[in-house]
């Protein structure tokens, strides 16, 4: 029988988001019910809610989600009623070219569910990320549960569900971040702070954190940076160098997606070193760097699609760490808020208030 839940739901370009009433199919072949505990509030939410992502609306928000599986379909061998799972949007299809070449966490064809959700009227809704989780209860494939252990708190697990796993692989898998090296991080909100504290776990000796709001950089500093640059009033590329021997960073991580910081990030850079893109740029933005030094600088180029993670990897190791007292998830949760809290929640996210607000489900 499918059901009727609550949920978040972005109707049109721009206007608040609305609390509806969602209709749950049970899950057919493959797919999997997941009865939501807490869910982060991520700027991706706020981008689909602008028409930033795609004009399909309605949407239903939220993606970065712990809780328990409810039920499953035919053929659900990953996961079983009462896993408490993290939810993810890179369930990898395992037969797709990136797939066969060993390279699951660039799957070009990741799995989500294939039966809609939707309002009362039968109204389809487009779920965010191909999740859909500010809601009692939502419909997913299977393979979008990675079960981790139920004693880790579902407002801090979650949050590897997107920001926090975005900004950790960046610097743990994209940068390949190493004992010793220093490491400039340009912005250093969830994502970046994520970066900070990846590269802090990877042993990084130097690590440079980069923000035009101070509040940020303190916050920067918690998570383990060794050094902060407000730009506003200092040039930043020529702080990092003036702490790293004059040489510059190891791997410069761009968690802005902005052309003015990427070049900052590209100067920054150690000859050989990396640059990881892990900010989303605006469609619209261009770039134009001096040809010559992309080859001179020799090194590599790189961007970060969900911090190349995957999944059923990296979510049990990340909650490893984070009970070993090794990675503190709690630090990025602000604030814990109700289901109807979201829009408010967002603008808190604009004025930059925030680290993450996590929806907590009654
Ligand atoms: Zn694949
Ligand atoms: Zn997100």
């Amino acid at each position: 029988m499918p059901q009727e839940v609550q949920g978040i739901v972005a109707r049109s370009k721009g206007a608040p988001v609305t609390l509806e009433t969602i209709v749950i199919p049970d899950p057919g072949p493959g797919e999997a019910v997941v009865k939501i505990q807490a869910c982060g509030v991520c700027h991706t939410d706020l981008h689909y809610r602008e028409g930033g992502i795609n004009d399909e609306f309605p949407f239903l928000l939220g993606h970065e989600a712990a809780g328990t599986v409810e039920s499953v379909g035919e053929g659900v061998t990953n996961v079983k009623p009462g896993d408490y799972v993290i939810l993810n949007w890179r369930a990898v299809c395992g037969t797709c070219r990136s797939c066969l070449k060993g390279k699951p966490w660039y799957c070009f064809s990741t799995f989500n569910a294939s039966q809609k959700m939707t309002l009362t009227d039968g109204t389809e809704l487009s779920p965010a990320l191909g999740i859909g989780a500010f809601v009692e209860k939502t419909l997913v494939h299977s393979g979008q549960c990675t079960p981790v252990d139920p004693e880790a708190p579902a407002t801090a697990a979650g949050l590897l569900g997107c920001g926090v796993m975005a900004g950790l692989g960046a610097a743990m898998n994209t940068g390949n971040v190493g004992r010793g090296d220093s490491v400039a991080v340009f912005g250093c909100g969830g994502v970046g702070d994520a970066a900070i504290a990846g590269a802090y776990l990877a042993g990084a000796s130097t690590i440079i954190a980069v923000d035009i709001d101070d509040q940020k950089l303190g916050w920067a500093t918690d998570f383990g940076a060794t050094h902060t640059c407000n730009a506003n009033e200092t040039d930043a590329v020529e702080y990092i160098k003036s702490v790293t021997g004059g040489n510059g960073a190891d791997v410069c991580i761009e968690a802005v997606g902005n052309p003015h910081v990427y070049k900052q990030a590209f100067e920054a850079r150690d000859l050989a070193g990396t640059v990881v893109l892990v900010g989303v740029p605006h469609p619209d933005h261009t770039i134009e760097l001096p040809f010559i030094e992309m080859f001179g600088r020799g090194g590599s180029l790189k961007s970060s699609w969900y911090g190349d993670c995957l999944p059923s990897r990296d979510f049990p190791m990340l909650i490893d760490l984070y009970q070993q007292g090794r990675l503190d998830l709690d630090r990025f949760v602000s604030e814990t808020i109700s289901i109807g809290d979201v829009e408010e929640a967002f603008h808190k996210m604009e004025r930059g208030e925030v680290l993450r607000s996590v929806v907590v489900m009654p």
